[in-house]
């Protein structure tokens, strides 16, 4: 008898852990089951109702039908600011950059011309009325009675021959050879008037011109101002009978 007294009083502890145990296990499995029949959570925005248990529905209706329209922000950008037109010396007029410095000469020399016995006073402007190759070839011919020469030739691409010294005399202008540099340019019924980049190199050796020489800006002329009556050249470049052109270009180039 002790030893079943000893013996129950030894167990009785461990039954009642046991039934804790076992009643705790059966509370545990209740509550999982009763989660297991929850509805399982709804995504986010869906409004449809859903049975418990059943899947979740993709949306029926797209996105946009409840979405909120947002006002588009735009980035506020920085106000551009148009580039400044800045005036280089000797392109005041939209003409590509010729300045006295970049100038480069092409050697073509002529034998058409003479020792000067006065001192430069005056710029005389002309248009070949032939092209560059032609001019080139008549300024530089010592065959025929009307031998003909100039200073400088200028051709429509820009690039600027050198055909007689500045301190020689060419012959160009009858009555201004004396005092005169001739400067010839590339222009007549294959191309009127001056291009942009020929224009810009015309300015550019004026201007060196009327530096070195101490040539005015009134003492900028053409052929036909130069020599009255005997041609009408420039008039590829402004027109014979309208003088006013020449006079306003010259004013608007050289301010007179
Ligand atoms: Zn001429």
């Amino acid at each position: 008898m002790g030893h079943h007294t000893r013996r129950d009083t030894v167990l009785f502890p461990w039954l009642m852990f046991g039934a804790a145990f076992v009643l705790g296990l059966a509370v545990a499995a209740c509550k999982q089951r009763i989660d297991a029949s929850a509805p399982p959570p709804k995504p986010a925005g869906d409004t449809s109702a859903g049975a418990p248990g059943a899947k979740p529905q993709p949306p029926s209706q797209p996105t946009q039908a409840i979405s909120v329209p947002v006002p588009v922000q735009v980035p506020t950008q920085p106000t551009s600011t148009p580039a400044q037109d800045t005036p280089t010396p000797g392109n005041t007029h939209g003409l590509p950059v010729v300045t006295e410095e970049s100038i480069r000469e092409i050697a073509s020399p002529s034998p058409n011309k003479s020792a000067r016995t006065t001192s430069i006073k005056r710029i005389v402007l002309h248009n070949t009325e032939s092209t560059l190759a032609s001019a080139l070839a008549t300024l530089r011919s010592p065959a025929g009675a009307n031998r003909v020469s100039a200073h400088i030739l200028v051709g429509r691409d820009g690039a600027l021959h050198r055909i007689v010294p500045d301190a020689d005399k060419a012959w160009h202008a009858t009555v201004a050879n004396d005092d005169g540099l001739g400067l010839e340019i590339e222009a007549g019924k294959f191309g009127r008037g001056m291009t942009p980049l020929q224009e810009a190199t015309v300015i550019a050796v004026v201007r060196r011109w009327m530096r070195l020489h101490k040539v005015t800006a009134q003492n900028i002329t053409m052929h036909r101002l130069a020599a009255p009556g005997t041609t009408d050249c420039a008039t590829f470049i402004w027109p014979e009978g309208n003088d006013k052109a020449f006079f306003n270009w010259r004013r608007d180039r050289f301010g007179s």
